[in-house]
């Protein structure tokens, strides 16, 4: 079945053999590829147009001609040959344009699903109000705004695989290139989208624009039926990690890939890599000193598996690569004895904005990586990852929930002044440089207030707990 690509592919090679032919004569073999609504006059609006442009949005070639266009969907098994007209008609040619030099265009079709559609318009966003265009989702290869589809694709009741094939939320992506992008993504074919995560649209999207690039510079792929028809032969099939690779190795993890059915179609993924029972994460933060440790410890007597970015952070501190950029970045006197020299690093980021930006730019990506290797490692249930700084280095975007951990700000003074001995102006500055606590507060899914007792505290992430267990059922 053709795809974006191959339809890409047939197009640029249309246009390039095509263009500006004029119509001479139009030959239906096989009436009901044309729709109903341009079955009358359809020899008649096309004879004498020549084409001036072709198109292509989704899955849909689009021919303009002088007056009209022509709307063309190749479905399973649809092709277009140029043939010399004295050439004898093949019994799959259903529909044959003649053109003034002699060429024709022909539509050949095995199984008869393709159409053809006339408009009388060749303006663009005209032809794009057809009901089959007007309902397609932007083109996976475009770029498409992250939040928007996050909110989309999390409210639909449907594993990923269908929802990824269903051309109304993005449109172009078919079996081969769905299978390709979740194996890519590191994402079951099956996962339920609601679960998805920020991270994982995120990486969706990116994996859909960086498949049908390479595709379509490779002049899409070739298997099965599809056998371009123009004379470009589709290289895409080497590039393949997953899709008709059942029982070779997966190139990750050495496993083997397997094949399954989603939705009526064959599919093709590497289960190690691809977990089906990923766990729910959730991000814990907090105002420096509000009580997040707190809260992590509490949550770690209990059994549940706490990541703690402090120690990774403080792991990654150590790292030659890390501490090589430090030298580069912020002078060779941040690092002694081969250690971050974390006392003066404090010191100068807490009061200066731009190395605060400069440092999380050098030290997130690493410890991001660490914490995603961790979930992904975790055979628990629900995974807590305690980030300070959660909103402000995106981390919320690997997460399901976040809790906000918080105490009244008399409290906190007073805690922070007992436990870092630090000044009034001290205590100032490492606030202040931080979110405001009232907009986590807000960002939060849950909110634990930490003012009081021990028990109290407990109590509410008690609370917490046994709903997200609930969520998780
Ligand atoms: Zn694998």
């Amino acid at each position: 079945m053709p795809e974006l690509p191959e339809v890409e592919t047939v197009k640029e090679t249309l246009k390039n053999r095509i263009l500006n032919e004029k119509i001479v004569a139009v030959d239906v073999f096989y009436e009901n590829i044309i729709d109903e609504s341009s079955r009358n006059d359809f020899k008649e609006l096309l004879i004498g147009e020549s084409i001036r442009d072709i198109l292509r949005y989704g899955k849909y070639l689009i021919f303009i001609f002088d007056n009209v266009s022509l709307i063309s969907h190749l479905r399973m098994e649809g092709k277009y040959f140029i043939k010399d007209k004295k050439e004898l008609r093949n019994v799959h040619e259903h529909i044959v344009f003649t053109f003034e030099s002699g060429n024709t265009l022909r539509y050949h079709d095995t199984r008869k699903f393709g159409t053809m559609k006339l408009v009388k318009s060749t303006v663009f966003d005209e032809i794009m109000n057809e009901p089959e265009l007007k309902k397609l989702g932007p083109e996976a290869n475009s770029l498409i705004d992250e939040k928007w589809f996050y909110e989309k694709i999390t409210k639909m009741k449907v594993k990923l695989k269908p929802a990824l094939l269903d051309q109304t939320l993005i449109a172009g992506l078919g079996n081969i290139y769905v299978d390709e992008v979740c194996f890519l993504s590191g994402l079951h074919p099956e996962y339920p989208c609601k679960n998805l995560t920020l991270y994982d649209v995120k990486n969706i999207l990116e994996n859909a624009k960086f498949v049908l690039a390479g595709a379509i510079k490779a002049g899409g792929t070739t298997i099965r039926s599809y056998t371009s028809s123009l004379g470009v032969t589709g290289r895409f099939q080497l590039k393949l990690h997953v899709h008709t690779k059942a029982f070779e190795p997966c190139e990750n993890c050495g496993e083997m890939i397997k094949k399954i059915v989603v939705g009526g179609r064959g599919t093709y993924l590497c289960e190690c890599c691809q977990r089906l029972n990923k766990p729910l994460v959730v991000g814990i933060t907090g105002g420096i000193g509000m009580g997040k440790s707190t809260v992590s410890n509490y949550l770690i007597s209990k059994g549940y598996q706490v990541i703690d970015t402090d120690v990774i952070s403080k792991e990654v501190s150590n790292m030659n690569e890390f501490l090589e950029s430090v030298k580069i970045v912020f002078g060779s006197d941040f690092v002694v004895d081969g250690k971050l020299d974390r006392k003066k690093m404090g010191d100068l980021v807490f009061n200066d904005q731009e190395a605060n930006k400069k440092l999380t730019s050098l030290i997130h990506p690493i410890i991001k990586k660490k914490v995603i290797d961790s979930i992904n490692k975790s055979k628990e249930k629900i995974v807590f990852v305690d980030v300070p700084l959660l909103y402000e280095s995106g981390f919320d975007e690997l997460c399901h929930y976040a809790i906000c951990v918080y105490s009244d700000k008399e409290i906190n003074v007073e805690r922070l002044k007992q436990r870092d001995h630090l000044s009034m102006d001290e205590i100032d500055s490492r606030i202040n440089s931080q979110m405001d606590i009232e907009i986590k507060k807000q960002k939060a899914h849950f909110i634990i207030d930490n003012s009081k007792d021990l028990c109290y505290t407990y109590k509410q992430v008690d609370e917490v707990v046994h709903k997200l267990q609930e969520m998780r059922k």
